[in-house]
């Protein structure tokens, strides 16, 4: 094979993997020699206009465990990995000079931090001569393959995933590099974790799911729900759970840092139905990786729109911005059990289920009717899965300024509570002050006689708050 280059510099950003890697697969059949990087950036940890940083601790924990995974695993190819901190812009173009790389691969992003990023990046480079080439690479259907141009995007969910289904493929992986050659990086190997990067790991023995940042345990959590434990078979009818490690695949978290590529678990998907079982879950699982893609296209469709109060739809509605009232919702003291044990598992943990993200949001803005962003914000800072696209869109969708041709979003949160934790499990695991309370009842203690209160332990407003908001009950 002829080589085409001498050198060339693989910028690790939110692609932090080895297999299914466009950029470190095309640089390995391209260059004799490549050089693996990754710099963590300080505008991530600063603060949000909430007060709160950008990144916390848990998922600075979970980041910085899937850097070093991804060094140890580009070690065992001979190779390694550079870490380092500051600007992208300005590091990387120092370290391009000083390897005298031909040229630097990246992934692409969507959305506009991400996007300066690299035209500061690319600008640097080319006063040097150093060329850049981008790499579309995390979706399921490649940006290249859809059956219309992104700024046609289609805003219904369901028009976007049938066309992609019946006029797009899921391109095939790219197999793991066998080797890799990599110069003597020693002299730029001493990383040291920089003081604005708090880290802190969880350690609440209730959380769902003991997350593992990095490649191998991303993984070994696929083999693990997929063909050790048989899960997926049955995620249709479990995914809207609410304790315990399998009622979804968890695969978020991995598949937010690249750690985990959406293609490669679309072909395990069809190796299951091949070897296992095909049905409706297994399909599910691929269909929720779709609506993954959608707030993506729909991101880089439309640009700063999807972090303004009106989104995308261009509708304002009369949002309050009351910092007591985000804040007893913050921290999981609504006097709501519901919305209380969510917010409570997502400060302890940095994770919530789907239907409990949909309850607490829904709940913020129509019950609260307060600005959607903050809560947006918060969940940018907290969750260890955060993606930029995923989040917002589903908040924009939520607040009813995204695309959702059903107009309201209202979730009637007891009837939620009825239909996804009817004995109250879910509340007792999560608020341990109302464990005595019975059956559903632990869902609306506010209805509970002074008498009954007191026999179950609970004083309102000193063991536990009481309710900020009535809620209907027109589904009981
Ligand atoms: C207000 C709100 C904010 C959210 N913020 C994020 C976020 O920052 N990051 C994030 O990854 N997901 C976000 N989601 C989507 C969803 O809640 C999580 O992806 C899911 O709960 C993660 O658990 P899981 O991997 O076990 O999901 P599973 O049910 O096992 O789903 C498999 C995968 O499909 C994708 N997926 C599932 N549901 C959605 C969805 N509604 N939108 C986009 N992708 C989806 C995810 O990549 C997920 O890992 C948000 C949802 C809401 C309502």
């Amino acid at each position: 094979m002829i080589m085409k280059y001498k050198r060339l510099l693989v910028w690790f950003r939110n692609d932090l993997r080895l297999h299914d890697h466009a950029a470190l697969f095309s640089a390995v059949e391209k260059a004799e020699e490549v050089i693996p990087v990754y710099c963590f950036d300080p505008r991530q940890f600063d603060s949000l206009s909430i007060g709160q940083k950008k990144t916390a601790g848990f998922r600075a924990q979970f980041l910085l465990e899937s850097v070093l995974n991804l060094q140890d695993n580009l070690k065992s190819l001979g190779s390694n990995l550079i870490i380092s901190s500051g600007l992208p812009e300005n590091v990387i173009p120092i370290l391009a000079k000083k390897y005298k790389v031909d040229a630097v691969y990246f992934t692409e992003e969507v959305t506009s931090e991400e996007k300066s990023v690299e035209a500061a990046l690319e600008h640097s480079l080319y006063k040097d001569r150093i060329g850049t080439e981008a790499f579309w690479q995390s979706t399921l259907f490649h940006i290249d393959d859809l059956p219309f141009p992104v700024s046609q995007t289609p805003e219904v969910f369901t028009q976007f995933r049938k066309e992609c289904e019946k006029l797009s493929k899921v391109r095939k992986t790219y197999p793991q590099p066998k080797k890799i050659n990599t110069p003597d990086l020693s002299n730029d190997l001493h990383f040291k974790l920089p003081s604005w990067m708090q880290v802190e790991k969880v350690t609440d023995d209730r959380a769902a799911i003991k997350f593992e940042g990095g490649e191998s345990a991303g993984m070994h959590r696929l083999k693990t729900y997929f063909w050790e434990r048989d899960q997926l078979k049955i995620y249709k009818e479990t995914r809207n759970g609410l304790l315990g490690e399998d009622y979804s695949s968890k695969f978020s978290a991995w598949l937010s840092l690249g750690c985990l590529s959406p293609r490669y678990i679309y072909e395990e998907v069809k190796l299951y139905e091949k070897e296992r079982k095909k049905n409706q879950s297994t399909y599910w699982l691929i269909f929720e990786l779709i609506w993954r893609d959608y707030f993506r296209f729909i991101a880089k469709k439309h640009g700063n729109n999807v972090f303004k109060l009106s989104g995308i739809k261009n509708y304002v509605d009369n949002w309050v911005r009351n910092e007591k009232l985000f804040q007893k919702w913050a921290e999981g003291n609504t006097g709501i059990p519901f919305i209380d044990a969510n917010m409570r598992e997502l400060n302890a943990t940095g994770f919530m289920s789907n239907r409990g993200r949909q309850n607490v949001a829904s709940f913020l803005v129509n019950d609260l009717n307060i600005d959607w962003r903050w809560g947006a914000e918060y969940f940018e800072s907290l969750l260890i899965d955060y993606d930029v696209c995923s989040n917002w869109g589903n908040w924009m969708y939520v607040a009813g300024v995204g695309n959702d041709p059903r107009e309201n979003r209202y979730f009637n949160i007891l009837k939620q509570a009825n239909n996804y934790d009817r004995k109250g499990a879910y509340i007792r695991h999560w608020i341990p002050e109302l464990a005595e309370i019975p059956g559903f009842d632990i869902h609306q203690p506010f209805d509970l006689s002074t008498k009954e209160l007191k026999e179950f332990g609970v004083s309102l407003g000193s063991t536990y708050p009481h309710p900020m908001v009535k809620l209907p009950k027109s589904f009981l």
